[in-house]
């Protein structure tokens, strides 16, 4: 292999060349603790940067295996990792002079949740330490400005690396903090069926965020308490005690004035499918990993779902078990919205009345006598939700401010009164049984059928296809976009971009006109399992940042590329 030192003779002779000559540093160099591999070269100053990779051996790196034997404590000490070194590449406020990208150093923005990324990989069985960063690779004009480069390569990068990568300067508490918590959190997560919960808030979380740009807790909020009547107490294996409200499985209704903390609540429990960082306030804020959250997306494009348990009987005609569209009204969109979490294996759905179709909730009395039910193609999720929780196990937590209905549905009725939970389900209950609900009787709902067939499309098959990350709002192939902005829980563009190489994946090897999406998402995990989130690269060397989304979100976006065939 080839030494630093070779690597420094090299930048010395194309100094002052034309761009290009910058594809020669391609290659692995040995430097003291590590291996450098410059992965990919960019062609020109303005061009996306260069992409390079620092490997330490497990044996210099020096992290004890209880650091990384788990999967939950390696995604944590990886994530502190990545953290670190950004932070150092960051605060070296290096910024070398030049055009187009020269000097930027990048990787990934890690933001409050912890999420497996290809931007650093512990080796579990080695404890090989990988990074990926992104280096503008210095130019004037299009002249290789190569002594800028040294700089960072030869000062920048190994005090980076040694700072963040070998153990031996790390305050072993710290990353013993992290991997802690992620396994606190999700012995939570795993500990909840045995408990008959779906999720759980710790006394004293901060849900609120410090403003609608800032996912940082608000500072001076009112601290989370659980109710009386739903507390519960859990024995975590490292943090010993915690108290907090235990949502039981069921229907649950969060109900209380505008303004007192609702959509807060329902939002952090969106957002407990993560694990987080500590300090965020919503460490303890854990959810059933498979929770959806579902809201109304006019506009999106449905590819024959079969939403025949809400709607029937279009006044077009068109077919409800095999519903195509590619512009959705608010409530055809949300009942496609709860199929498929249904398709994607969710057993708890959140739903906020904010972002719901009205229609698609509710249909009053008075409604009921005026459109007789023989004119009204909805059957409202009002009528399916206790279906959904007694004949699928599948719970739902509503956020309702004006509809009384779900009252009559619910198992618990917790009041959101100046940000602290009250239990109101008794008192409650008894105002609802002072109000029947009258009317029509539903017809029996009958499970979806999820049997559709996926083709891949020649040209993502057998072409060059161009993934192209659109940041959290969606990803696009070969400049097709794929809408992901109200996938709420999607928190990442490194996600995104992962969700585009699953697709890519999918039509390369899996999309064979024979399989369902249920299959394809289930062998696309496994090959996440085996290889990592960078398993779905597979240009070998350079691989992007890419984040593992969760199966929830690969169905979804698999569920709006309106590029994807069907087979007949
Ligand atoms: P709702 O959905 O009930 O109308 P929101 O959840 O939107 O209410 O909250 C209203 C406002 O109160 C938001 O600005 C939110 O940041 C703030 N808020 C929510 N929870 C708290 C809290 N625990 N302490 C202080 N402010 C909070
Ligand atoms: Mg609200």
């Amino acid at each position: 292999m080839q030494t630093s030192n070779d690597l420094k003779n090299l930048l010395e002779r194309i100094d002052r060349r034309s761009y290009p000559a910058y594809k020669d540093t391609r290659g692995a160099y040995r430097f003291g603790d590590y291996v450098l591999s410059i992965d990919h070269v960019q062609g020109d100053p303005f061009a996306a940067p260069s992409r390079v990779s620092v490997r330490v051996e497990g044996k210099r790196a020096g992290f004890p295996p209880e650091l990384y034997r788990t999967d939950c404590r390696r995604v944590a000490v990886q994530d502190a990792l990545t953290r670190r070194f950004g932070r150092l590449a960051a605060g070296a406020s290096f910024q070398a002079k030049g055009s187009g990208h020269s000097g930027l150093i990048s990787l990934s923005r890690c933001g409050q949740e912890v999420l497996e990324r290809t931007a650093c990989t512990l080796n579990p069985n080695s404890g090989e330490v990988l990074l990926r960063l992104e280096v503008g690779f210095p130019a004037n004009g299009r002249t290789i400005n190569a002594r800028e480069l040294e700089k960072i390569l030869f000062v920048l990068l190994p005090r980076c690396v040694s700072e963040a990568l070998l153990y031996q300067n790390w305050d072993p508490r710290e990353l013993n903090a992290a991997a802690d918590l992620a396994e606190d959190q999700d012995y939570i997560r795993k500990t909840l069926p045995q408990m008959g919960l779906c999720a759980f808030v710790a006394d004293g979380s901060i849900l609120p965020r410090a403003s609608g740009v800032s996912q940082l807790p608000m500072k001076g909020a009112v601290p989370f308490r659980s109710p009386e009547a739903l507390s519960v107490e859990l024995e975590l294996p490292h943090r010993g005690k915690v108290t907090g409200m235990g949502v039981r499985t069921g229907v649950t209704l969060i109900v209380g004035g505008g303004y007192h903390g609702k959509s807060t609540l329902l939002k952090a429990l969106e957002l407990g499918v993560y694990n987080h960082i500590a300090g965020d306030g919503r460490e303890y804020v854990i959810t059933d990993p498979s929770a959806v959250k579902v809201r109304a997306e006019d506009g999106r494009s449905i590819g024959r779902a079969d939403i025949s348990m809400f709607i029937r009987n279009l006044p077009n005609g068109k077919d409800t078990t095999r519903f195509t569209t590619e512009d959705a009204s608010g409530s055809t969109s949300q009942a496609a919205n709860v199929v498929e979490a249904i398709e994607a294996g969710t057993s708890l759905l959140l739903m906020d009345e904010d972002t719901s179709a009205t229609n698609f909730m509710v249909r009053d009395a008075l409604m009921q006598r005026v459109i007789h039910r023989d004119m009204e193609p909805i059957t409202p999720f009002l009528d399916r939700v206790r279906w959904l929780y007694e004949h699928q196990g599948i719970s739902t937590i509503l956020v309702a401010g004006s509809s009384g209905a779900y009252f009559h549905m619910a198992d618990t009725i917790i009041q959101m009164d100046r940000y602290v939970p009250q239990d109101i389900t008794v008192p409650a209950k008894r105002e609802a049984a002072l109000f029947p609900l009258t009317g029509e009787h539903p017809e029996p709902a009958r499970e979806p059928d999820f049997d559709r067939r996926l083709k891949a499309s020649q040209e993502l098959r057998d072409g060059r296809t161009k993934v192209k990350s659109l940041g959290r709002d969606g990803v696009s192939l070969n400049r097709e976009n794929i809408d992901l902005r109200y996938v709420e829980q999607l928190r990442d563009g490194e996600q995104s971009a992962a969700l585009g190489y699953c697709l890519r994946y999918a039509h390369r090897h899996l999309l064979d006109g024979e399989k369902t999406l249920r299959q394809v998402v289930k062998e696309l995990e496994q090959v996440m399992d085996r290889g990592g989130v960078a398993a779905l690269w597979e240009e070998g060397e350079g691989v992007p940042f890419l984040a593992r989304p969760r199966t929830q979100e690969i169905f979804a976006c698999f569920n709006r590329d309106r590029t994807l065939k069907l087979a007949p």
